[in-house]
């Protein structure tokens, strides 16, 4: 399989300019091109029939979803060994990408920008190991499977995958492809390999990487999340295929060529969407995002365990002190929750300080409380979310919602 690096791209620009005979061929390049393996890989993998549904009949939805992540660098101390700052550049990435908030959503042709999502889930390096240890959440591992990323048994060191999500950075995978993913289906039957597997030189936006390449973390996490390319699912004969997302147009493997409308003749295609293999994507659509908050409340392949409140403490997201369990016998109140814009509080002890909390621990607001018994809070400028007012010894849950 050809991989499909920002050369090749630009190289294949300027080929269309110069020859309209070249045309057709690089047309047909473009479309085995992908930096994703994803279905290269799982073409072997056969599962029973029963497990080819990936949703839940009934879920419960959270109003935040936070998903413990580690990483694996696979290493020979080449510059596969990528710096921490490198790393964090993915995550920074990723965050962007799930919350609407990457800046190259600016190009998003008319015709999907009313579909842009904000996926609404947060992704972590944990600070606990599965052993309750203190981590950074990443692990740097010495080892010749580097240069062999697409062997399966390169997943060396896996973190429990209903615990944790396992992302493993390697020197190659042996020209393949340079990253892949893997379903929740096929983790319920493959847990061992579940997580993904991606080339150093396509993690994050610095360093052997660069700023083109650090949405295609986002695509495989989609995979992981559930998300086919939008033309998996043939139809017919035909090249063009569909992905059970409605408002994703029927598509082919497509190039960065924006108004493209070449399966539905004046329905453009959204190749700026995170699940094509192009490198103009930037925008996951509202029913992407239906499909994935729904994988995530479902418990095929664990995805929902890994948000979990308990999960969160395990993996040292969450302070302990401050899960909603332990929540209670307050000795203060507040209204009204969930709020908007101010909440009055109400003390029943002398205290001196006021806390909110967000669920990472991160103290947001600290303020002093006066001699009165009710105090006005303003809560106006935090976003939308699950928090924990901390007074004294007590915790209450509060919810912003406008
Ligand atoms: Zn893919």
């Amino acid at each position: 399989m050809h991989i499909f690096d920002l050369k090749s791209c630009k190289i294949m620009k300027i080929k269309l300019l110069l020859s309209i005979f070249l045309l057709f061929s690089i047309s047909l390049e473009a479309q085995i091109q992908s930096f994703c393996g994803h279905a290269d890989k799982l073409k072997g993998v056969t599962l029973p029939i029963h497990v080819k549904k990936t949703h839940s009949d009934g879920y419960s939805k959270s109003d935040q979803y936070v998903i413990p992540v580690v990483f694996h660098i696979l290493h020979l101390n080449g510059p596969e060994n990528i710096s921490d700052e490198q790393i964090m550049s993915a995550m920074d990435a990723l965050n962007e990408d799930f919350n609407k908030l990457n800046e190259d959503l600016v190009d998003v042709i008319d015709e999907f920008t009313a579909i842009i999502a904000n996926v609404g889930v947060t992704f972590k390096l944990v600070r606990l190991d599965p052993e309750g240890q203190p981590t950074t959440g990443i692990n740097r591992i010495y080892t010749n499977l580097t240069n062999h990323g697409w062997e399966d048994s390169s997943k060396i060191n896996q973190w429990p995958p209903h615990k944790y999500l396992n992302i493993w950075v390697s020197k190659s995978l042996e020209g393949y492809a340079a990253a892949y993913s893997w379903y929740p289906e096929y983790a319920d039957y493959y847990p061992e390999l579940d997580g993904i597997m991606q080339q150093h030189d396509y993690t994050g936006s610095i360093g052997t990487s660069n700023e083109y390449l650090k949405h295609v973390l986002t695509h495989e996490v989609g995979h992981y999340f559930n998300l086919y390319h939008p033309w998996d699912l043939q139809i017919g004969d035909g090249p063009c295929g569909d992905d059970e997302v409605d408002d994703t147009p029927i598509t082919q493997s497509s190039e960065c060529i924006l108004d493209l409308a070449t399966c539905t003749p004046s329905i453009v295609e959204n190749v700026q969407n995170f699940m094509t293999g192009t490198y103009c994507f930037r925008m996951f659509t509202e029913g992407q995002k239906n499909r994935m908050i729904e994988t995530l409340n479902s418990p095929v392949g664990n995805r929902n365990n890994l948000w979990q409140e308990q999960n969160l403490i395990d993996t040292g997201l969450l302070d302990a002190d401050l899960s909603i369990s332990k929540i209670g016998n307050s000795s203060f109140s507040f209204a009204p929750n969930p709020a908007t814009n101010t909440i009055q509080v109400k003390f029943s002890l002398a205290q001196t300080s006021l806390q909110l909390v967000n669920l990472f621990g991160q103290i947001l607001l600290d303020q002093k409380t006066d001699n009165s018994s009710t105090q006005l809070i303003d809560v106006s400028h935090f976003p939308n979310g699950t928090y924990v007012l901390r007074y004294g010894n007590s915790f209450e849950k509060l919810v912003l919602n406008r």
